[in-house]
């Protein structure tokens, strides 16, 4: 399930979009202050940031300024929200490394639109659709993972460890980054703790022969890569 995090001074408007949110199958987060958000996405990075621009202080867009210019948000998607429609303030919140933007009052498909397509863009883990990478299928719906229909029971950990490296096949992650995305948090967890699951995952892979799909890159981290031999 995806976070989203809200950050928005007006209550009522807070509310109302975590409301909806929820509603649409979203864990969410409000900040009502800059400050309040950067304390949030220091505990726990979300998937997602609804940020609006006009907040008492610090600003929305100087916000996102600061979150594109750190390395662990650099890649935070964010949609910027607004009160006032003109051009050159879109531009502005596109600069400053929004990755959409919307003027209010705006309707609650339209909001919950734009976040799918944010989240289709820049985590595609985050949506319930299907993925397969050789011969191992994952349904995030159902919560099934399966090869040539035989069932892989997984924990919720490993499930989404799984899901993360299914989604970005191929290429190596650090334990550090595993953590980021996975756990949602780097700041309180051992590295060692990304092995403990990796391990597992692999034991439980192994009923249907892909376990070797989970490759250990030497100094690097771990890569899901299809496995040519995975009926040997
Ligand atoms: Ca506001």
């Amino acid at each position: 399930m995806s976070l989203i995090l809200v950050v928005e001074d007006e209550s009522a408007i807070a509310e109302l979009i975590a409301i909806n949110l929820r509603h649409a199958g979203f864990d969410v987060v409000i900040a009502a202050t800059a400050s309040q958000a950067q304390t949030e996405v220091d505990s726990v990075l979300p998937d997602l940031v609804i940020l609006d621009w006009m907040l008492p202080g610090q600003s929305g867009l100087a916000l996102a300024r600061q979150w594109r210019s750190a390395a662990r948000t650099k890649e935070l998607p964010i949609i910027m929200l607004t009160a006032r429609a003109e051009e050159t303030d879109k531009i502005s919140g596109l600069d400053a490394g929004a990755d959409d933007y919307l003027t209010k009052p705006f309707s609650t498909n339209e909001l919950l639109a734009r976040i799918r397509a944010v989240l289709r863009r820049k985590a595609p883990e985050a949506l319930d659709s299907v993925v397969a990478v050789g011969a191992l299928s994952m349904d995030p719906g159902t919560r099934r993972v399966s090869s040539a229909g035989i069932d892989v029971k997984l924990g919720p950990t490993e499930f989404r460890l799984l899901h993360f490296l299914m989604t970005h096949a191929e290429r190596v992650h650090s334990r550090s980054q595993l953590l980021d995305r996975v756990w949602g948090d780097h700041v309180f967890i051992e590295e060692r703790t990304v092995d403990v699951h990796v391990k597992r995952l692999r034991e439980a892979l192994e009923k249907v022969q892909c376990a070797r799909m989970i490759e250990t890159v030497r100094g690097a981290g771990y890569r899901l890569t299809q496995q040519a031999n995975a009926t040997a």
